[in-house]
């Protein structure tokens, strides 16, 4: 047995597919976020700026977080000692459960150690204690969910994506007494796109099945207090379990549901990827903590956001951009090749020192890659200006083909829309 020829060759594979992936050597630097030092292949530093982070609001460079997490750790260590059939739960945990029950409107909330692990053991765990339930599943719903769904050993069926009547068309061939779990996300995080909520939740309640929501692209950035899209759209309360993450709009580290006391005490009786891991340190716990309360009293830095990705999008059209339209912070500028999109994200960095991660199969499908850039507050709009002459020149030097030009009215052209002007500006006069 060649076990090391196994290896080599299941790499060189990929590298003949063109979908090898090589991850940037990148140290972020939170005083000048979002600006960063790229250390290329010879160990030459480089200083670039991130366009592709899903710390949305910088909440991960936050002062106050940052504050919240070195006090905690100087009092309580660095490390949680044990999982919480162990070791008990750390107070900061405590805590930070009741900060995420409150932003939801949910009797309780559970932790786990990440985003992805929430989704495995929440979905596998209330699917397999229902009896003979039935999952139906959005066709594009993230991979935790899908690893979730595998897991149990429920049924399960694929609905189109967002196809609101396809739902409907499953749901009317079972009895109305089979138990059944729709299973989907708010916000789409590859398109930017939303799903219709309210007529999923209305479909949950005409045919009597409960529904689990993924809104880990929405909570922090939208809704009055951050609670995501369902809280936006006044739905939060018809959603019997929505899962979130701390890593990326809180710019932490961990994963979460919220739902009725009962759903969090099952699934943390029952679920294996929860008990059998050890929590999260209690300054992890005590910085998302901070975060999520920032995060329900900001709706500025939420304008801030939305204000940045809309002019990003609108500069990127008006330049003849293939930009992916969709109503939410996502900017996806389609190239529709793996080698092109590999191509023009290393020139970003190398001549222009704008860091965009190419996102190729099989996280999209093949044909559809892209550069997937997010804009946060702290992009300034300086920043924006660059990025849209970068954009221009990668995209003529390669050949990648422009689209119509479109000049639409941004939402947030005028800065007097705009309650958050400081970040806004502070950053492009670096
Ligand atoms: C990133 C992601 C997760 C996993 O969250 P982590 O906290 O990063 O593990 C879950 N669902 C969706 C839709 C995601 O994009």
């Amino acid at each position: 047995m060649q076990y090391r020829q196994i290896f080599e060759d299941a790499i060189g594979n990929l590298k003949t597919e063109k979908r090898y992936r090589v991850f940037a050597d990148v140290e972020r630097n939170a005083e000048r976020f979002p600006h960063a030092v790229w250390r290329d292949e010879q160990g030459t530093e480089h200083d670039i700026t991130i366009w592709c982070s899903n710390d949305y609001l910088g909440m991960g460079v936050n002062p106050e977080v940052i504050a919240a997490m070195k006090s905690a750790a100087a009092r309580h260590g660095a490390g949680a000692g044990g999982t919480r059939n162990i070791s008990g739960t750390s107070h900061p945990l405590v805590k930070l459960e009741a900060e995420l029950a409150d932003l939801h409107a949910k009797e309780s909330a559970l932790v786990f150690t990440s985003g992805w692990i929430s989704n495995l053991a929440a979905i596998s765990t209330v699917a397999d204690l229902l009896p003979n339930c039935l999952i139906l599943s959005d066709a594009l719903n993230h991979n935790s969910m899908i690893e979730g769904i595998r897991r149990s050993k429920a049924e399960r069926q694929i609905w189109r994506h967002n196809d609101v009547a396809h739902l409907e068309e499953l749901l009317a061939a079972q009895p109305r007494e089979r138990a059944k779990l729709i299973v989907f996300e708010s916000l789409y995080s590859m398109d930017g796109d939303i799903s219709p909520i309210k007529e999923i939740c209305d479909l949950a309640e005409k045919y009597n099945a409960m529904t689990y929501i993924d809104e880990v692209h929405a909570v922090a950035m939208y809704g009055a207090r951050g609670g995501g899209v369902a809280e936006r759209e006044g739905q939060m309360h018809r959603l019997d379990i929505i899962e979130g993450t701390l890593a990326k709009g809180f710019g932490v580290i961990g994963g979460y549901i919220a739902a009725s006391a009962a759903i969090c005490d099952a699934v943390r009786s029952y679920a294996p990827s929860f008990i059998f891991t050890t929590a999260l340190p209690p300054a992890v716990a005590d910085a998302a903590a901070q975060s999520v309360r920032l995060a329900k009293s900001r709706p500025d830095l939420r304008m801030a956001h939305q204000r940045q990705a809309w002019l990003t999008k609108h500069a990127l059209m008006k330049a003849g951009l293939p930009v992916l339209p969709n109503p939410s912070h996502i900017v996806p500028v389609m190239v529709r090749d793996a080698q092109l999109c590999k191509a023009a994200s290393d020139m970003l960095m190398t001549r222009h020192g704008i860091y965009i991660q190419p996102i190729n199969y099989p996280t999209v499908s093949r044909g559809a890659e892209r550069l997937r850039i997010t804009p946060t507050p702290y992009h300034g709009d300086a920043h924006i200006a660059h990025l849209v002459e970068s954009l221009v020149d990668v995209w003529t030097t390669l050949g990648i083909p422009f689209v119509e030009q479109q000049d639409v009215e941004a939402p947030f052209a005028n800065d007097a829309q705009c309650t958050y002007p400081a970040l806004a500006t502070r950053r492009a006069a670096e």
